[in-house]
This record gives structure tokens, sequence and C-alpha cells, in this order.
């Protein structure tokens, strides 16, 4: 997958972990448009890879909420798609995390009974 700034995001990742969505033991990541945010190249989950809040966290962390998880997982288990998380403004640069997108979201659509409800949602 083409990355828009190279191979730059890998640099920050002093220590490897295992993707929480695809288990590749030592993920290979793409800067999005968020700052210090990355995502996983081989399914698209997306990590801070620095300057993320609250400080103190280690780096990388999921920037995936817990109660989804499981759902990306199955996702990732059933299609070995992308699932296209993380922040993007200008999708032209990122077709690989748009094409997940459009997939995750209708996916979705079709387990909408297995999804986190929507009070587990944080209110504005
Ligand atoms: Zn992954």
């Amino acid at each position: 997958m083409a990355q828009k700034y190279g191979d730059l995001a890998n640099q920050e990742v002093k220590q490897a972990k295992a993707c929480l969505v695809c288990d590749d033991p030592a993920p290979r990541y793409s800067w999005t448009d968020y700052s210090g945010e990355g995502y996983c190249l081989q399914c698209g989950t997306s990590y801070q890879l620095k300057w993320g809040e609250p400080k103190g966290r280690e780096y990388p962390y999921c920037n995936i909420k817990n109660e989804w998880l499981p759902i990306m997982r199955k996702y990732w288990a059933e299609t070995h798609m992308s699932n296209g998380s993380g922040t993007f403004m200008f999708w032209g640069d990122y077709p690989d995390q748009e094409k997940g997108r459009v997939r995750f979201n209708e996916w979705c659509d079709a387990h909408n009974d297995e999804l986190p409800k929507q009070e587990d949602q944080e209110s504005a």
C-alpha cells in the first residue's frame, strides 16, 4: 500500500507491539492526517504513535475503543480487508483506507445487532 509520508511513521516505533486486530506481531504503519496517528498497513487499525493524550501512555497505543475491538477482529477474520479507521482529511491520499472504510461500514450495517450499543458512546 502506498504511504503518503513514505516510511516515516515506522521510525517512531521504538518497540513493536502486536496489532490488536490482525495480530501482526510487528505491524508497520503509515501516518494519517491526525498528528501522531498511524494505521496498521495490514488491517487499517489506527494507533497513536506519538503526541497522544493522556500523557504517559506507552506508544503505540490503539485509538479504537475497547468495545469495538471484537467487532474489528471479526471483520478482519472474515474479510482480510482494511477497516479504514483513523483520521483522514483527503481520501484521495489514502485509497486503501477509503475502500476499507466503505467496506467496513457496509459490513457493520449487515452486523448491526452485534455492534456496541449507542449508550456506550460518550456524550458530547
Ligand atoms: Zn493490524
